[in-house]
Protein backbone atom coordinates (compact mmCIF):
# COMPACT_ATOMS: atom_id res chain seq x y z
CA UNK A 1 0.00 0.00 0.00
CA UNK A 2 1.49 3.32 -0.57
CA UNK A 3 -1.25 5.66 0.70
CA UNK A 4 -1.46 4.93 4.09
CA UNK A 5 -0.59 7.12 7.19
CA UNK A 6 1.05 10.18 6.40
CA UNK A 7 1.75 9.11 2.46
CA UNK A 8 -2.51 9.41 2.60
CA UNK A 9 -2.00 13.15 0.70
CA UNK A 10 0.21 11.92 -1.71
CA UNK A 11 -2.13 11.32 -5.01
CA UNK A 12 -1.67 9.64 -8.42
CA UNK A 13 2.34 9.41 -7.54
CA UNK A 14 2.58 5.48 -6.78
CA UNK A 15 6.12 4.69 -8.06
CA UNK A 16 7.80 8.24 -6.38
CA UNK A 17 5.93 6.51 -3.24
CA UNK A 18 7.21 3.48 -3.66
CA UNK A 19 11.13 5.21 -4.10
CA UNK A 20 11.14 6.95 -0.92
CA UNK A 21 9.40 4.45 1.32
CA UNK A 22 11.88 1.40 0.13
CA UNK A 23 14.58 3.66 0.54
CA UNK A 24 13.29 4.65 4.12
CA UNK A 25 13.27 0.71 4.70
CA UNK A 26 16.58 0.38 3.76
CA UNK A 27 17.81 3.08 5.54
CA UNK A 28 19.52 4.45 2.86
CA UNK A 29 17.57 8.26 2.48
CA UNK A 30 19.81 10.04 0.10
CA UNK A 31 21.02 13.37 1.19
CA UNK A 32 19.83 15.44 -1.58
CA UNK A 33 16.74 14.67 -3.62
CA UNK A 34 16.03 15.93 -7.35
CA UNK A 35 11.48 15.45 -7.73
CA UNK A 36 11.46 15.98 -11.50
CA UNK A 37 8.32 17.37 -13.09
CA UNK A 38 5.43 20.18 -13.74
CA UNK A 39 4.95 22.36 -10.62
CA UNK A 40 1.86 20.78 -8.19
CA UNK A 41 2.30 17.19 -9.24
CA UNK A 42 2.56 16.49 -5.45
CA UNK A 43 6.12 17.81 -4.92
CA UNK A 44 4.96 19.09 -1.42
CA UNK A 45 2.88 16.05 0.40
CA UNK A 46 5.90 13.65 -0.98
CA UNK A 47 8.68 16.30 1.04
CA UNK A 48 5.90 16.26 3.38
CA UNK A 49 5.17 11.93 3.72
CA UNK A 50 9.14 11.85 3.79
CA UNK A 51 9.34 14.18 6.77
CA UNK A 52 6.46 12.29 8.83
CA UNK A 53 8.64 8.98 8.38
CA UNK A 54 11.79 10.68 9.48
CA UNK A 55 10.52 12.50 12.57
CA UNK A 56 7.22 10.60 13.42
CA UNK A 57 8.30 9.44 17.28
CA UNK A 58 6.01 6.42 16.97
CA UNK A 59 5.98 5.38 13.60
CA UNK A 60 4.06 2.18 12.63
CA UNK A 61 6.72 0.84 10.05
CA UNK A 62 10.52 2.21 9.20
CA UNK A 63 8.88 3.38 6.34
CA UNK A 64 6.02 5.71 6.95
CA UNK A 65 4.83 7.81 9.24
CA UNK A 66 1.40 7.57 11.68
CA UNK A 67 -0.53 10.52 10.12
CA UNK A 68 -1.71 11.18 13.51
CA UNK A 69 0.62 12.22 15.92
CA UNK A 70 1.18 15.86 16.82
CA UNK A 71 4.56 15.53 15.02
CA UNK A 72 3.04 14.15 11.80
CA UNK A 73 0.07 17.09 12.01
CA UNK A 74 2.64 19.82 11.88
CA UNK A 75 4.69 18.41 9.67
CA UNK A 76 1.59 18.18 7.68
CA UNK A 77 1.02 21.95 7.47
CA UNK A 78 4.68 23.00 7.67
CA UNK A 79 4.59 24.56 11.19
CA UNK A 80 7.45 21.81 12.46
CA UNK A 81 11.23 22.65 11.83
CA UNK A 82 11.18 19.34 9.74
CA UNK A 83 9.54 20.48 6.82
CA UNK A 84 10.57 23.97 5.22
CA UNK A 85 10.14 24.90 2.30
CA UNK A 86 12.11 27.94 0.43
CA UNK A 87 10.26 29.72 -1.94
CA UNK A 88 11.73 32.20 -4.71
CA UNK A 89 10.65 35.51 -3.90
CA UNK A 90 10.96 37.20 -7.37
CA UNK A 91 11.98 35.55 -10.45
CA UNK A 92 15.09 33.34 -8.60
CA UNK A 93 16.19 31.86 -5.87
CA UNK A 94 19.47 34.52 -5.38
CA UNK A 95 22.55 34.09 -3.28
CA UNK A 96 21.89 35.87 -0.26
CA UNK A 97 18.78 33.14 0.21
CA UNK A 98 21.66 30.54 0.28
CA UNK A 99 24.03 32.27 2.64
CA UNK A 100 21.44 33.84 4.83
CA UNK A 101 18.46 31.78 4.94
CA UNK A 102 19.11 27.90 3.78
CA UNK A 103 22.88 27.55 5.08
CA UNK A 104 21.89 29.03 8.79
CA UNK A 105 18.36 26.58 8.31
CA UNK A 106 20.31 23.28 7.51
CA UNK A 107 23.43 23.67 9.93
CA UNK A 108 21.10 25.21 13.22
CA UNK A 109 20.83 22.06 15.42
CA UNK A 110 17.33 20.55 16.17
CA UNK A 111 15.85 20.89 19.39
CA UNK A 112 13.11 18.38 17.84
CA UNK A 113 12.57 15.95 15.46
CA UNK A 114 14.84 13.73 13.88
CA UNK A 115 16.27 14.50 10.47
CA UNK A 116 14.92 17.87 8.33
CA UNK A 117 13.53 17.52 4.61
CA UNK A 118 14.19 21.12 3.09
CA UNK A 119 12.67 21.55 0.03
CA UNK A 120 13.71 24.50 -2.08
CA UNK A 121 10.53 24.98 -4.48
CA UNK A 122 11.59 26.08 -8.08
CA UNK A 123 15.23 24.64 -7.38
CA UNK A 124 15.88 25.32 -11.11
CA UNK A 125 14.93 28.91 -10.42
CA UNK A 126 18.49 29.21 -8.89
CA UNK A 127 20.74 31.95 -10.62
CA UNK A 128 24.55 30.26 -10.90
CA UNK A 129 25.85 32.32 -7.88
CA UNK A 130 23.28 30.91 -5.44
CA UNK A 131 23.95 27.16 -7.40
CA UNK A 132 27.88 27.32 -6.32
CA UNK A 133 26.53 28.39 -2.58
CA UNK A 134 24.35 25.89 -2.63
CA UNK A 135 26.88 23.05 -4.10
CA UNK A 136 29.04 24.19 -1.30
CA UNK A 137 26.44 22.67 1.25
CA UNK A 138 26.00 19.46 -0.91
CA UNK A 139 29.84 18.88 -0.94
CA UNK A 140 29.03 18.15 2.97
CA UNK A 141 25.92 17.76 3.83
CA UNK A 142 24.76 17.96 7.71
CA UNK A 143 23.85 14.72 8.70
CA UNK A 144 20.05 15.71 9.53
CA UNK A 145 19.48 17.38 6.48
CA UNK A 146 17.45 15.96 3.31
CA UNK A 147 17.22 18.33 0.88
CA UNK A 148 14.21 18.01 -1.60
CA UNK A 149 14.81 19.92 -4.93
CA UNK A 150 11.88 20.81 -7.20
CA UNK A 151 13.00 20.61 -10.60
CA UNK A 152 11.18 21.75 -14.03
CA UNK A 153 13.95 22.27 -15.69
CA UNK A 154 17.45 19.71 -15.40
CA UNK A 155 19.16 21.66 -17.60
CA UNK A 156 18.89 24.86 -15.70
CA UNK A 157 21.11 23.02 -12.98
CA UNK A 158 24.92 22.65 -12.85
CA UNK A 159 26.17 19.06 -13.33
CA UNK A 160 27.72 18.91 -10.44
CA UNK A 161 24.55 19.37 -8.48
CA UNK A 162 22.25 17.07 -10.34
CA UNK A 163 24.93 14.23 -10.16
CA UNK A 164 24.71 14.60 -5.99
CA UNK A 165 20.85 14.24 -6.23
CA UNK A 166 19.37 10.85 -6.63
CA UNK A 167 16.38 11.50 -9.06
CA UNK A 168 12.54 11.11 -8.86
CA UNK A 169 10.34 11.57 -11.89
CA UNK A 170 6.55 12.76 -11.31
CA UNK A 171 4.43 11.94 -13.50
CA UNK A 172 0.86 13.92 -14.84
CA UNK A 173 -2.27 13.08 -13.43
CA UNK A 174 -4.34 10.28 -14.85
CA UNK A 175 -7.87 11.26 -15.52
CA UNK A 176 -9.42 9.08 -12.86
CA UNK A 177 -7.64 11.55 -10.06
CA UNK A 178 -8.30 14.66 -12.05
CA UNK A 179 -11.73 14.04 -12.22
CA UNK A 180 -11.73 13.95 -8.59
CA UNK A 181 -9.87 16.57 -8.19
CA UNK A 182 -12.28 18.50 -10.91
CA UNK A 183 -15.29 17.89 -8.32
CA UNK A 184 -13.49 18.88 -5.37
CA UNK A 185 -12.51 22.29 -6.68
CA UNK A 186 -16.50 22.77 -8.00
CA UNK A 187 -16.01 22.78 -11.33
CA UNK A 188 -19.77 22.12 -12.61
CA UNK A 189 -20.41 18.65 -13.95
CA UNK A 190 -20.65 19.10 -17.60
CA UNK A 191 -17.68 21.17 -18.06
CA UNK A 192 -15.20 18.63 -16.23
CA UNK A 193 -13.99 16.12 -18.87
CA UNK A 194 -13.14 19.17 -20.85
CA UNK A 195 -10.93 21.19 -18.19
CA UNK A 196 -9.33 17.83 -17.38
CA UNK A 197 -8.55 17.47 -20.63
CA UNK A 198 -7.25 20.56 -21.23
CA UNK A 199 -5.05 20.24 -18.00
CA UNK A 200 -2.86 18.18 -19.41
CA UNK A 201 -2.64 16.03 -16.42
CA UNK A 202 -1.55 19.50 -14.16
CA UNK A 203 -3.23 19.69 -11.23
CA UNK A 204 -2.00 23.08 -10.71
CA UNK A 205 -3.74 23.89 -14.41
CA UNK A 206 -6.68 22.74 -12.93
CA UNK A 207 -7.31 24.46 -10.37
CA UNK A 208 -6.50 27.96 -12.25
CA UNK A 209 -8.93 26.66 -14.98
CA UNK A 210 -11.18 25.99 -12.52
CA UNK A 211 -11.28 29.91 -11.42
CA UNK A 212 -14.88 30.71 -14.07
CA UNK A 213 -12.99 33.90 -14.73
CA UNK A 214 -9.75 31.74 -16.65
CA UNK A 215 -12.02 29.37 -17.83
CA UNK A 216 -13.83 32.08 -19.99
CA UNK A 217 -10.63 33.74 -20.40
CA UNK A 218 -9.26 30.51 -21.92
CA UNK A 219 -12.18 31.00 -24.95
CA UNK A 220 -10.55 33.95 -25.85
CA UNK A 221 -6.67 32.56 -25.73
CA UNK A 222 -8.32 30.18 -27.95
CA UNK A 223 -9.99 32.15 -30.29
CA UNK A 224 -6.73 33.88 -30.52
CA UNK A 225 -5.72 32.71 -34.07
CA UNK A 226 -9.41 33.28 -35.38
CA UNK A 227 -9.10 36.99 -34.55
CA UNK A 228 -5.62 37.51 -36.12
CA UNK A 229 -7.00 35.70 -39.46
CA UNK A 230 -10.53 37.66 -39.57
CA UNK A 231 -9.76 40.77 -38.04
CA UNK A 232 -6.19 41.71 -39.96
CA UNK A 233 -3.08 42.76 -38.69
CA UNK A 234 -4.13 45.97 -36.99
CA UNK A 235 -5.47 43.12 -34.68
CA UNK A 236 -2.07 42.41 -33.21
CA UNK A 237 -1.61 45.39 -30.87
CA UNK A 238 -5.05 45.90 -29.41
CA UNK A 239 -4.92 41.76 -29.06
CA UNK A 240 -1.05 41.66 -27.14
CA UNK A 241 -2.95 44.74 -25.13
CA UNK A 242 -5.77 42.99 -24.43
CA UNK A 243 -4.08 39.75 -23.02
CA UNK A 244 -1.74 41.56 -20.96
CA UNK A 245 -4.90 43.85 -19.31
CA UNK A 246 -6.08 40.48 -18.42
CA UNK A 247 -2.65 38.96 -16.56
CA UNK A 248 -2.35 42.40 -14.59
CA UNK A 249 -5.42 42.30 -13.26
CA UNK A 250 -5.00 38.80 -11.89
CA UNK A 251 -2.45 40.08 -10.10
CA UNK A 252 -5.28 42.26 -8.42
CA UNK A 253 -5.95 40.13 -5.03
CA UNK A 254 -1.96 40.14 -4.89
CA UNK A 255 -1.91 44.22 -4.99
CA UNK A 256 -4.55 44.56 -2.45
CA UNK A 257 -2.94 42.37 -0.11
CA UNK A 258 -0.06 44.31 -0.49
CA UNK A 259 -1.69 47.69 -0.03
CA UNK A 260 -2.75 46.26 3.48
CA UNK A 261 -0.30 45.27 4.95
CA UNK A 262 1.88 48.58 3.67
CA UNK A 263 -1.11 50.48 5.82
CA UNK A 264 -1.06 48.08 8.61
CA UNK A 265 2.77 49.24 8.87
CA UNK A 266 2.23 52.76 8.36
CA UNK A 267 0.44 52.60 10.98
CA UNK A 268 2.63 50.28 13.15
CA UNK A 269 5.28 52.98 12.97
CA UNK A 270 2.99 56.01 13.22
CA UNK A 271 4.40 57.19 9.38
CA UNK A 272 2.72 60.41 8.70
CA UNK A 273 0.91 61.68 5.97
CA UNK A 274 3.81 62.97 4.43
CA UNK A 275 5.78 59.87 4.92
CA UNK A 276 7.91 60.39 7.56
CA UNK A 277 8.18 57.33 10.81
CA UNK A 278 9.44 54.48 8.49
CA UNK A 279 12.54 52.94 9.83
CA UNK A 280 15.81 53.07 7.42
CA UNK A 281 15.70 51.68 4.22
CA UNK A 282 12.70 49.31 5.14
CA UNK A 283 9.48 51.32 2.97
CA UNK A 284 11.97 50.61 0.20
CA UNK A 285 12.17 47.15 0.66
CA UNK A 286 8.76 46.56 1.45
CA UNK A 287 7.88 47.84 -1.86
CA UNK A 288 10.31 46.08 -3.56
CA UNK A 289 9.45 43.09 -2.44
CA UNK A 290 5.57 44.03 -2.82
CA UNK A 291 6.00 44.96 -6.85
CA UNK A 292 8.18 41.48 -6.81
CA UNK A 293 5.15 39.60 -5.93
CA UNK A 294 2.67 41.11 -8.14
CA UNK A 295 5.06 40.75 -11.17
CA UNK A 296 5.12 37.04 -10.01
CA UNK A 297 1.21 36.60 -10.08
CA UNK A 298 1.33 38.50 -13.29
CA UNK A 299 3.73 36.10 -14.94
CA UNK A 300 1.62 33.16 -13.78
CA UNK A 301 -1.42 34.60 -15.71
CA UNK A 302 0.81 35.30 -18.76
CA UNK A 303 1.60 31.65 -18.71
CA UNK A 304 -1.92 30.39 -18.73
CA UNK A 305 -2.14 32.40 -21.86
CA UNK A 306 0.89 31.10 -23.43
CA UNK A 307 -0.29 27.07 -22.36
CA UNK A 308 -3.50 27.88 -23.89
CA UNK A 309 -2.01 29.37 -27.27
CA UNK A 310 0.06 26.48 -26.91
CA UNK A 311 -2.12 24.02 -26.17
CA UNK A 312 -4.12 25.21 -29.10
CA UNK A 313 -1.04 24.77 -31.82
CA UNK A 314 -0.59 21.37 -30.55
CA UNK A 315 -4.25 20.21 -31.35
CA UNK A 316 -3.74 22.29 -34.96
CA UNK A 317 -0.55 19.76 -35.68
CA UNK A 318 -2.50 16.58 -34.12
CA UNK A 319 -5.74 17.35 -36.24
CA UNK A 320 -3.44 18.03 -39.05
CA UNK A 321 -1.96 14.31 -38.39
CA UNK A 322 -5.73 12.91 -38.26
CA UNK A 323 -6.12 12.29 -34.98
CA UNK A 324 -9.58 11.72 -33.45
CA UNK A 325 -11.13 14.24 -31.23
CA UNK A 326 -10.40 12.12 -27.91
CA UNK A 327 -6.67 12.82 -28.99
CA UNK A 328 -7.15 16.63 -28.68
CA UNK A 329 -6.20 18.55 -25.29
CA UNK A 330 -8.92 21.09 -26.61
CA UNK A 331 -11.74 18.44 -27.75
CA UNK A 332 -14.33 20.75 -27.10
CA UNK A 333 -12.92 23.36 -29.44
CA UNK A 334 -12.56 20.58 -32.25
CA UNK A 335 -14.69 22.92 -34.91
CA UNK A 336 -12.44 25.61 -34.60
CA UNK A 337 -9.58 23.52 -35.00
CA UNK A 338 -10.29 22.10 -38.07
CA UNK A 339 -11.50 25.27 -39.61
CA UNK A 340 -8.01 26.83 -38.21
CA UNK A 341 -5.64 24.12 -39.78
CA UNK A 342 -6.70 25.15 -42.98
CA UNK A 343 -5.89 28.84 -42.20
CA UNK A 344 -2.17 28.05 -40.46
CA UNK A 345 0.11 24.63 -41.88
CA UNK A 346 1.84 22.85 -39.77
CA UNK A 347 5.44 24.19 -40.61
CA UNK A 348 4.10 27.47 -39.16
CA UNK A 349 2.33 26.31 -36.15
CA UNK A 350 5.75 24.31 -35.62
CA UNK A 351 7.08 27.77 -35.94
CA UNK A 352 3.99 29.11 -33.31
CA UNK A 353 5.12 26.86 -30.61
CA UNK A 354 9.08 27.88 -30.98
CA UNK A 355 7.97 31.57 -30.58
CA UNK A 356 6.21 30.63 -27.55
CA UNK A 357 9.22 29.00 -25.92
CA UNK A 358 10.91 32.47 -27.07
CA UNK A 359 8.41 34.35 -25.54
CA UNK A 360 8.37 32.84 -22.22
CA UNK A 361 12.66 33.24 -22.25
CA UNK A 362 12.18 36.77 -22.73
CA UNK A 363 9.52 37.16 -19.60
CA UNK A 364 11.97 35.14 -17.68
CA UNK A 365 14.98 37.37 -18.71
CA UNK A 366 12.19 40.38 -17.77
CA UNK A 367 11.15 41.46 -20.79
CA UNK A 368 8.30 43.73 -21.41
CA UNK A 369 5.00 41.81 -21.41
CA UNK A 370 3.20 43.84 -23.83
CA UNK A 371 6.30 44.17 -26.42
CA UNK A 372 7.23 40.24 -25.98
CA UNK A 373 3.43 39.29 -26.35
CA UNK A 374 3.02 41.45 -29.62
CA UNK A 375 5.91 40.04 -30.98
CA UNK A 376 4.74 36.39 -30.35
CA UNK A 377 1.18 37.52 -32.10
CA UNK A 378 2.32 39.07 -35.18
CA UNK A 379 4.75 35.45 -36.13
CA UNK A 380 1.42 33.95 -35.41
CA UNK A 381 -0.32 36.38 -37.54
CA UNK A 382 2.44 36.73 -40.72
CA UNK A 383 1.61 33.24 -42.10
CA UNK A 384 -2.47 33.29 -41.39
CA UNK A 385 -2.36 36.37 -43.95
CA UNK A 386 0.16 34.58 -46.18
CA UNK A 387 -1.99 31.59 -46.88
CA UNK A 388 -5.03 33.95 -47.56
CA UNK A 389 -3.27 35.99 -49.87
ZN1 LIG B 1 3.25 10.47 13.67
Amino acid sequence: MTDEGAWSTVRAQPAAVTALRSALRRDEVAHAWLFVGARGLGQRELARGLAAALNCPDPPAADVGCGECSTCERIARAAHPAATDFEPEGANHVVAHVREDWIPTATRSMTEGRRRVLRVVSADRMNEPAQNAFLKVLEEPPASVVWVLDVQDEAALLDTIISRCRRLDLVPWGPHAMLERAAELGVPPNQREALVSASMGLPDRLEDLADPDVATARELHLAVLDRLASGGPGQVVPLAKELTTWAKGRAGAVKERNAAELEQLEQDFGVDERGRGWPPGMRKRVTDRHQRLERREQRRALDLVLDDLASYLRDLLAVGAGAPAGQLINPDHEGPLRRDVLRLPPPAAVRGLAAIRDCRDALDRNGSPELQLERLLLSLALPLYATAA
